[in-house]
């Protein structure tokens, strides 16, 4: 076997196998997507050069990927009386890893696996590192090695390169909402400044003083989580802002349309969270950019039902034709995003 493994919302496997289908085709390595929906992981396989298409679509730039790995073996009809003997063998010749996680997909089936996971994860670990397949202690250096338990005799073996893989096991990152947060919606802008800007933009890029709009600001999530980084907020929605928010005294509520509500100067950063079609988001955003009335942005784009790949790959190609000039553009569907995926443009 050779080939990727990727996770994904459950039900977003016809898009991340939609998306590594052709991405892959573009970059020149032939190959076909293995999924099954509301597993929430997607298999890419016959591929000649595993490391070669790996390193040709980067995690950071897969929108529909959790998580990406290198596939290193299918184990079925594992038995449940010695699945660490197995494993074992199947590692052999496979070099070292840095590190362990036995880990199970987030999907209805997936969680009850998480008790097994956990034990098998203690069994294996002391037998790998005697054998010397894992190292004594974590090594970010070398690759990490991934067992995703299907079901309770069937494992599937990867290896992430921890430089270029999710640093959360199941690709899901523990955020926790703040009790102040007027909204749930606040820890989908928190992921999306952790995971969309490294840690060094994030300190130049949010900078006490700056300005900011929030298009659909209602009921402030989003604005709130920019005034607690001492931004300044121009909340644009029609509907009512929670106390929270506007206490936090650097949020001006401002009822107008999104789509048409224009800064009087250029602002640092434009967020926008309006529930529309994707296509007009995107038009909207384009037109931002090309009037320069931002330097930066995070929007939303809500997917459709159907053909949500496509529907996504025209919006951001849409997004950047419209905004005219080079920009960093940076997408993905956020553990906090449900049918929608989340754009950094800068
Ligand atoms: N991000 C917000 C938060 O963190 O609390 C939640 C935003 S909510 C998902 C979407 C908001 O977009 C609604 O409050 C709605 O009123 C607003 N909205 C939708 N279309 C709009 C438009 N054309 N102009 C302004 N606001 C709009």
């Amino acid at each position: 076997t050779d080939g990727l493994l990727a996770y994904c919302r459950p039900g977003f496997e016809p898009e991340l196998a939609a998306e590594l289908g052709e991405r892959a085709a573009l970059a020149g390595f032939p190959g076909y997507a293995k999924a099954e929906r509301n597993t929430g992981f997607v298999q890419f396989l016959g591929v000649e050069d595993g490391a070669a298409l790996a390193s040709a679509l980067p995690w950071s730039t897969l929108i529909f990927a959790r998580q990406k790995l290198r596939l290193l073996a299918d184990l079925p009809g594992l038995d449940p009386k010695d699945r660490v003997g197995p494993i074992m063998e199947a590692l052999g010749g496979r070099g070292r890893h840095g590190d362990l996680w036995v880990e199970h997909t987030d999907s209805e089936e997936g969680r009850q696996l998480s008790g097994l996971a956990r034990a098998l994860g203690n069994a294996l670990r002391p037998a790998l590192r005697q054998r010397g397949l894992i190292t004594e202690k974590e090594d970010p250096r070398l690759p990490r090695l991934h067992v995703l338990m299907l079901a309770g005799n069937h494992a599937l073996l990867a290896s992430a390169d921890p430089k270029d893989a999710s640093p959360w096991p199941l690709g899901v990152p523990r955020l926790r909402a703040h009790a102040d947060a007027p909204s749930r919606s606040s820890l989908k802008l928190e992921e999306a400044l952790m995971c969309l800007l490294t840690d060094k933009e994030r300190d130049a890029f949010l900078q006490p003083g700056m300005n900011a709009a929030d298009l659909g600001a209602a009921p402030g999530g989003w604005s709130w989580v920019l005034a607690r980084r001492h931004i300044r907020v121009a909340a644009i929605d029609n509907g009512p802002m929670a106390d929270s928010a506007m206490d936090t005294g650097i949020i001006e509520h401002i009822r107008a349309d999104g789509f048409r509500w224009q800064p009087p100067k250029p602002l640092d950063w434009m967020v926008c969270d309006m529930v529309e079609s994707p296509a007009k988001v995107a038009d909207r955003m384009g037109t931002w950019f090309r009037e320069g009335w931002c330097k930066r942005s995070i929007f939303n784009l809500k997917l459709p039902m159907k053909k949500r790949w496509d529907e996504t790959r025209d919006c951001l190609q849409h997004f950047v034709d419209k905004a005219g000039r080079p920009l960093t553009v940076r997408a993905k569907q956020l553990y906090h995003d449900r049918e929608e995926i989340t754009v950094y443009a800068g």
